[in-house]
């Protein structure tokens, strides 16, 4: 048996999602399907006129890092480095948006990924035999927010060169634009999440029906 005792783990992660949320949201969302659009999501309500900014700050970076299992402790980011990361996951959004709608994808934005990508690396996954005499997978942490960017540069070319990226779907939420992968079985997953856009949507279908019931 193989298992995976993750820090980064590429693939789905289970995590739980808030049942409503919010404009002013700020709980980071980890159910994309992909480490690199989970860092995308950390913009929500992309489409609306006030996008919701979840790394609003060097700390909330710092705090997605941890949370996201890609590094063991928060450490202190600077204007630089944040702005930096700031830029890069637009840069990556930009591109995946042009691959959902079919358009060509800005050299610059192209170049700025392919120079982080080319960055430190996270070390290897090592193979390890437990106690009990079942393999496991040891993935490593990022040792610096430079392996880091570069981990979410190499997720998204790995995601974008393999056959996923078939699956990458942008949510039909009003003003959701969160882009995820639909590994169901069907592949008709409307939603990036039944329990944020999903239930936002049967609401309003369930006000729109009172409304016309109503006269
Ligand atoms: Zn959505």
């Amino acid at each position: 048996m193989i298992t995976e005792s993750a820090h980064v783990q590429p693939g789905v992660q289970e995590r739980e999602v808030p049942v409503m949320a919010t404009r002013t949201d700020v709980r980071f969302r980890f159910d994309s399907g992909r480490p690199s659009l989970d860092f995308l999501a950390t913009v929500g309500n992309r489409g609306g006129l006030v996008p919701n900014e979840r790394l609003a700050s060097p700390a909330r970076w710092s705090a997605w890092l941890v949370e996201s299992g890609m590094m063991p402790a928060a450490l202190d980011v600077d204007g630089r480095a944040y702005a930096d990361a700031i830029s890069l996951r637009e840069a990556m959004q930009r591109i995946v948006r042009a691959v959902l709608l079919g358009d060509p994808a800005g050299d610059a934005d192209v170049r700025a990924v392919n120079t982080t990508a080319a960055g430190p690396r996270v070390p290897p996954p090592e193979l390890r035999v437990t106690s009990a005499g079942d393999l496991q997978v040891e993935l490593a942490s990022a040792r610096s927010l430079a392996e880091a960017k570069t981990f979410l540069a190499l997720d998204l070319l790995d995601l974008l060169s393999g056959p996923l990226v078939h699956s990458m779907r942008m949510c039909s939420g009003e003003h959701c634009e969160m882009a995820y992968l639909d590994t169901s079985r069907g592949t008709r997953r409307k939603w990036c999440s039944s329990a944020v856009c999903g239930n936002r949507s049967r609401v309003s279908q369930h006000r729109e029906r009172r409304r016309d019931g109503d006269g």
